[in-house]
């Protein structure tokens, strides 16, 4: 039986994982702070498909709970095979305009606690020659986009990077670089969307078949929609100061700011 432990898995991308997993067989550690939520997806993927479903309810910027995690991570008498590292969240002003202890917990949430629970798994994946990590990146990784953006370039970077490392030992590593995707990321960021158009929205289960279908086929990125995969190029082979100008459109300093855009 495969054991896969999910971060952020109460809602969105998170508890598309969950189902994903559930649908294949797997059995479900469910990490996020919302105990409420993680029992109604542990009890909802109970009653679909007879998974047994563990809840770890955990806020990953506390240390006491991070370490709890990690000690579920590392423990060998159950062990996990699959580390899905998904929470996340963005900030709604771009950098230097939101307060500097926000910027500080999103990069220990994108960056900080994906290393941790990596560094946590990896042991006994490489011990068993088996099981896999996948990070979820994005786009705004490819482009210089602010700290959110710069942020998921790690990830997707140390992915990629990992993934050669645990070739050897039989151990999967797949950057997970979704579009625009219809969770609540966008909201608890604060952002306005509505601008933008319907052909550039994914669903999370769209994103979580591809990501399936990419680790199966032993890929190192996994992105959802020839229209992201037309950008991952772009931003591959465009002048990288031209792309930065382009994107440094999207970004707004809060309004009546002293230096407006
Ligand atoms: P979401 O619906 O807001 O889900 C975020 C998840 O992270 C929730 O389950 C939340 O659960 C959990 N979380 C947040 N802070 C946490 C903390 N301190 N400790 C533990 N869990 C925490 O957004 P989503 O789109 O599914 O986001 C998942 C990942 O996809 C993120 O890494 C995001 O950057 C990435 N992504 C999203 C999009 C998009 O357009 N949606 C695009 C590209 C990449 P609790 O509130 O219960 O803790």
């Amino acid at each position: 039986m495969t054991t896969v432990l999910i971060t952020g898995a109460s809602s969105g991308l998170g508890a598309a994982f969950a189902r994903g997993f559930a649908a294949k067989g797997c059995d479900l550690v469910l990490v996020a702070r919302d105990k409420d939520r993680l029992d109604a997806v542990a009890e909802a993927l109970g009653r679909e498909f007879g998974t047994a479903a563990e809840v770890l309810p955990a806020d990953l910027l506390d240390a006491g709970d991070r370490a709890a995690v990690a000690e579920r991570l590392a423990e060998r008498a159950r062990p996990v095979d699959i580390l899905v590292n998904n929470a996340g969240f963005g900030l709604p002003a771009p950098f230097p305009y939101s307060p500097v202890e926000d910027e500080e917990r999103m990069l220990d949430l994108l960056v900080k606690v994906p290393l941790l629970l990596t560094h946590a798994v990896l042991p006994g994946l490489r011990e068993r020659r088996r099981g896999a990590v996948l990070n979820v990146s994005s786009v705004a990784g490819l482009l210089p986009t602010g700290t959110y953006g710069a942020a998921k370039a790690w990830v997707t970077a140390f992915s990629e990077s990992l993934r050669v490392d645990m070739e050897p030992y039989g151990v999967r590593v797949l950057a997970v670089v979704p579009g625009f995707t219809r969770t609540e990321f966008q909201e608890r960021a604060g952002m306005d969307v509505s601008s933008l158009r319907d052909a550039v929205w994914l669903e999370p289960d769209a994103v979580v078949d591809r990501a399936l279908r990419d680790l199966a086929l032993r890929r190192p990125v996994s992105i959802t929609g020839g229209r992201y995969r037309a950008y991952a190029f772009a931003a591959r082979h465009l002048p990288r100061g031209f792309v930065a100008r382009k994107m440094a459109r999207t970004r707004r300093a809060p309004a009546g700011g002293p230096d407006e855009r």
